[in-house]
């Protein structure tokens, strides 16, 4: 991360007001599938998750050179939105307009996902807005031609996800596509089977869904009315 990009993030985090912080305790748990071991679990951070910043683990991501995809990236793509929000979204990894921006989902499949958010939120009669919940990847820099992430890469990064849900804390987790899916449950299974259903994380439920790219393409009106219900799912044990 060059020196530009870090003061951004200060002058963010500085910015930040604290904002509404829906009640956590009142929904019952979901009810949710066994998980086998995910990717994530396998990282023991040095640092204390619990007690640190995002603002630590920006920091300590630097100028990262971990692996092959700093090779093509103009920039790291960490995370945006409300760092005390109780609904985190994490997608896969950064595509081209958010590698020369800095901010995850602000392409076109990003514009549908503050879309499908906020537009199910309204009709659900809640005022939830993009900038009320927090949005990051799996890896933070774009894989070359937007291929798929390897699975070294998402093990690499997987370690700076793991601290930033674990500083995030959020009371769910929603997951978009297959590929965020398997690194997060650890299921292997398509997102066809996955979507709709809940799973966990270190004891925080996680809903997945299908990536908003997936429903970009002109035959998947299917896709989007489950990816509106499993939207409507998430949105309800989080905020009502
Ligand atoms: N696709 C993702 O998975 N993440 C982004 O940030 C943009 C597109």
């Amino acid at each position: 991360m060059d020196a530009d990009q870090l003061r951004q993030y200060l002058e963010f985090y500085q910015d930040l007001g604290i904002k509404t912080v829906y009640r956590r305790e009142s929904a019952p748990a979901p009810e949710e599938a066994a998980s086998p071991t995910p990717v994530l679990a396998a990282v023991d951070p040095t640092p204390d998750p619990k007690t640190e910043s995002l603002l630590q683990i920006v920091q300590d991501i630097g100028d990262c050179t971990r692996c092959r995809l700093h090779e093509g990236r103009n920039k790291i793509v960490f995370g945006v939105g409300n760092e005390h929000a109780p609904l985190v979204f994490v997608g896969e990894g950064p595509g081209a307009d958010e590698d020369l921006q800095g901010i995850p989902f602000v392409g076109r499949a990003g514009q549908l996902l503050t879309q499908m958010i906020e537009g199910t939120a309204k009709k659900e009669g809640m005022n939830i807005r993009r900038e009320d919940i927090y949005i990051c990847n799996v890896v933070k820099c774009r894989p070359p031609e937007n291929r798929t992430p390897e699975p070294d890469e998402m093990e690499i990064c997987g370690q700076f996800l793991y601290r930033q849900l674990v500083t995030l804390a959020p009371k769910a987790i929603c997951v978009l596509g297959g590929t965020a899916a398997k690194a997060i449950t650890g299921h292997k299974e398509g997102v066809t089977k996955m979507r709709g259903k809940w799973f966990k994380w270190r004891e925080i439920p996680v809903m997945v869904t299908y990536h908003p790219s997936y429903l970009l393409r002109a035959y998947n009106q299917d896709a989007k009315r489950e990816a509106w219900e499993d939207l409507k799912k998430v949105l309800h044990f989080v905020y009502d």
